[in-house]
């Protein structure tokens, strides 16, 4: 049993924290973000120091697991300063950074130094044209090499994330699995989510639900269930005769909220305590009007957490329900 003292009234204990640093990306993927993103003010981000006092209220009240996200993480400048202080946290089980690759040549082995254990490197499409057309960047090779560097390095696990869309790349799925397969490497395959606004695609079109891209893969693999769970939209399956799971994460549906352990900390500051939900508590006003006080900080946390929603409902329709982008919440 967990010794959180983060319960909400549905007796759901909250063990795990995602902590997104910056709202900033050096991509463009086509189902996160419009070609011209209007960034937050710099003052409207929380510092490195208010990021490491949210994290520290976190783990004082139990939480076990910190996911790093954005944007993308590694653009964050001092980010390694941060992780490191994090990384020496001993109340910490589980430490991972969820990167679009892209800096990780340079940044795989300094991240790994400094206490990081997991890494989910997202990964769309193995083709360089496509690639560019996700991510409206020519950076497959740099992701590639990116992936190479970060197996040089030892983590607990890597873990390939690939968005699948209809007519776009779900022709991919088998060789994606493959690429993992060769690796040693887990791989997720993820729904697209309704958040934000998108003009690249008409999401009702380039849907593909989870089961479609695992009757696909089972063409070709024989995924035998595995009682891997992490208490969010995952659901794990091992692909039989390899040390690779595969998981398919189905934001759509809910069944998954009578276990959900996690909130989420937007690089705003907002406490986000679900993700269907817009209600968030703004953890920088506090902060920035009470510095150094990390009991208030604390108490505003449990407080909150009374409020968190029982279940989502996301429809897969053009009506945007939740207005956020998902770089601004962390993925
Ligand atoms: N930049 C990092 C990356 O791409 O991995 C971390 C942040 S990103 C927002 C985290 C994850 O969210 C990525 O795997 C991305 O594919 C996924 N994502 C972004 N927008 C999404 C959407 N509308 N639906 C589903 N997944 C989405
Ligand atoms: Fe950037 Fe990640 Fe969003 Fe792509 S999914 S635009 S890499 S934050």
């Amino acid at each position: 049993m967990s010794d959180s003292r983060l319960v909400d009234p549905f007796g759901r204990r909250i063990t795990y924290l995602r902590l997104s640093v910056t709202d900033r990306c050096d991509f463009r993927c086509t189902y996160c973000m419009s070609e011209d993103m209007v960034f937050a003010p710099r003052a409207q981000i929380l510092s490195l120091e208010e990021l490491y006092a949210v994290a520290d209220a976190f783990i004082a009240l139990g939480v076990k697991r910190i996911r790093v996200t954005g944007g993308e993480p590694l653009v964050r400048k001092g980010l390694v300063g941060l992780l490191a202080k994090l990384g020496a946290r001993e109340e910490l089980d589980d430490l991972a950074i969820t990167t679009n690759g892209s800096q990780l040549q340079t940044l795989a082995a300094q991240l790994r130094e400094a206490g990081v254990d997991r890494l989910n490197i997202s990964l769309d499409s193995l083709r360089r044209d496509r690639f560019a057309e996700f991510a409206r960047r020519d950076r497959l090779d740099q992701v590639l090499a990116g992936v190479e560097a970060a197996r040089a390095c030892g983590f607990r696990g890597i873990k390939l994330n690939s968005v699948i869309q209809k007519g776009r790349n779900d022709d991919e799925v088998i060789d994606l699995v493959a690429f993992a397969v060769e690796r040693g490497l887990d791989i997720s395959f993820i729904e697209e989510m309704p958040l934000g606004s998108v003009s690249s695609h008409q999401r009702e079109i380039t849907f593909c639900s989870s089961d479609e891209v695992r009757e696909r893969i089972e063409a070709r693999y024989t995924l035998v269930p595995s009682d891997h769970a992490t208490g969010g939209p995952s659901r794990y399956w091992q692909v039989a005769g390899s040390g690779t799971r595969v998981g398919f994460i189905s934001p759509h549906s809910n069944n998954f909220c009578g276990s959900c352990n996690r909130v989420r900390v937007t690089a705003e500051g907002k406490l986000v305590l679900c993700l269907g939900h817009e209600g968030a508590l703004d953890l920088k006003s506090l902060m920035r009007r009470h510095p150094g006080d990390a009991e208030r900080l604390r108490q505003a946390i449990m407080d909150a957490l009374q409020l968190k929603p029982e279940k989502h409902h996301f429809r897969t329709d053009e009506q945007v329900q939740v207005v956020r982008f998902m770089s601004m919440t962390g993925g």
